[in-house]
């Protein structure tokens, strides 16, 4: 179990084409992750998810420990049972939900307490909760519990977060004990690239099954993330896969396979489908927008998902106009077809030995020219 085997790699990068066994499948890297908050992919059904190519989801800790509890999604054997499906799923630990959605009481090394965002109760998170809370929501990867700072953030406050989760991740490896569940541990360190290395280093100790990158995409510029990304690259094992938490957009995971990075997850595909937004190649298009009034193409000619196979662009304009719900789940089965279309297309290029070529946004102006 957790067996991860490299069939093929990338001459020029550090990209490789893997697969992962979990309990509930075998999932192909590089993968896009769709975001089920609360065990819902919002607005799509788990059947509709599985046509988008969809291997493996992610559910948040904090939302579902909030609502509607874990032991409720114990009782029905778990949120593969719950939300019926029946693939691989992963749980983040509620560490960045916690700093970055509760109103906190208080934080020290024993762990956090906070005011929740929904009824106002009062919290208390620790490691050995979350991972307490992750072996009842039954998942097939875990993440450990970790201190995610905020950007901007000093030096001294970010070696302080990074000290709190590395003692963290030795009490959630300590808690941990399901078996046919994978614990991934998460390197922090901000855009401190010092802070990083001694993260990486803490964290590969470990020896655990996977390794995540946490701490991007909280608002520093794009830029940061391919530096972090570049410098952690060579410091990180090749036999284990490497997890980019939240972060789904097209070039910066293809700069992030081209450094090792096999894992993906970002609410952006669901979230921009719910205001209207499609993801054609790797340009955004506003379906509000009444240049798509009388346009009777396909949404994107290319793709094969349902809303570009059976609707036309100015349909979806008259759903997105008139807020009909079908509308949004069209988009968001488009554009999360979008992202799983992309992995796979980066897949094949690893294997055909052209992936430097076909998806290298760091020579070209725009990865849209490609064969995708
Ligand atoms: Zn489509």
């Amino acid at each position: 179990m957790f067996d991860f085997q490299i069939q093929a790699r990338c001459p020029n990068t550090a990209a490789r084409v893997a697969t992962f066994s979990t309990p509930h499948g075998v999932l192909q890297t590089p993968q896009f992750m769709p975001v089920g908050t609360l065990g819902t992919v919002k607005g799509v059904t788990s059947s509709q998810l599985e046509e988008t190519k969809a291997e493996m989801i992610l559910a948040n800790t904090f939302h579902l420990h909030l609502q509607p509890g874990e032991a409720i999604v114990k009782e029905v054997g778990g949120l593969h049972e719950f939300m019926s499906w029946h693939k691989p799923i992963l749980t983040d630990s509620g560490g960045y939900q916690v700093f970055s959605l509760g109103k906190l009481n208080k934080i020290d090394d024993e762990g956090v307490s906070f005011q929740s965002p929904r009824d106002g109760r009062h919290i208390e998170l620790t490691p050995e909760k979350a991972i307490q809370i992750q072996m009842d929501l039954g998942a097939d990867v875990i993440m450990a519990f970790d201190q995610c700072p905020p950007y901007p953030a000093t030096h001294a406050e970010v070696q302080s977060a990074c000290n709190r989760t590395h003692d963290w991740l030795h009490r959630s490896v300590e808690a941990h004990c399901k078996e046919d569940q994978a614990l991934f541990g998460i390197i922090q360190g901000g855009c401190f690239l010092d802070l990083r290395e001694q993260s990486a280093q803490l964290v590969t100790k470990f020896d655990l099954p996977g390794i995540a990158i946490g701490g991007v995409s909280v608002g520093e510029p794009t830029k940061e993330i391919h530096r972090i990304v570049r410098h952690l690259s060579p410091l990180l094992p090749l036999n284990i896969p490497k997890y980019l938490m939240g972060i789904g957009t097209i070039r910066e995971m293809a700069i992030s396979v081209a450094n090792g990075v096999d894992l993906f997850d970002c609410v952006l595909p669901t979230r921009l489908g719910r205001h209207g937004t499609a993801l054609i190649r790797d340009e955004r298009w506003n379906l509000r927008n009444a240049r798509f009034k009388n346009d009777f193409q396909p949404l994107d000619k290319t793709c094969t998902c349902e809303a570009c196979q059976n609707y036309s662009r100015a349909y979806i304009h008259h759903l997105i106009r008139n807020d009909e719900l079908l509308g949004l789940t069209l988009l968001s089965l488009h554009n999360l077809s979008h992202l799983q279309r992309f992995s796979h297309a980066m897949s094949v290029s690893i294997r055909d030995g052209c992936f430097s070529e076909d998806f290298a946004p760091w020579q070209k102006d725009s990865i849209a020219r490609h064969t995708w």
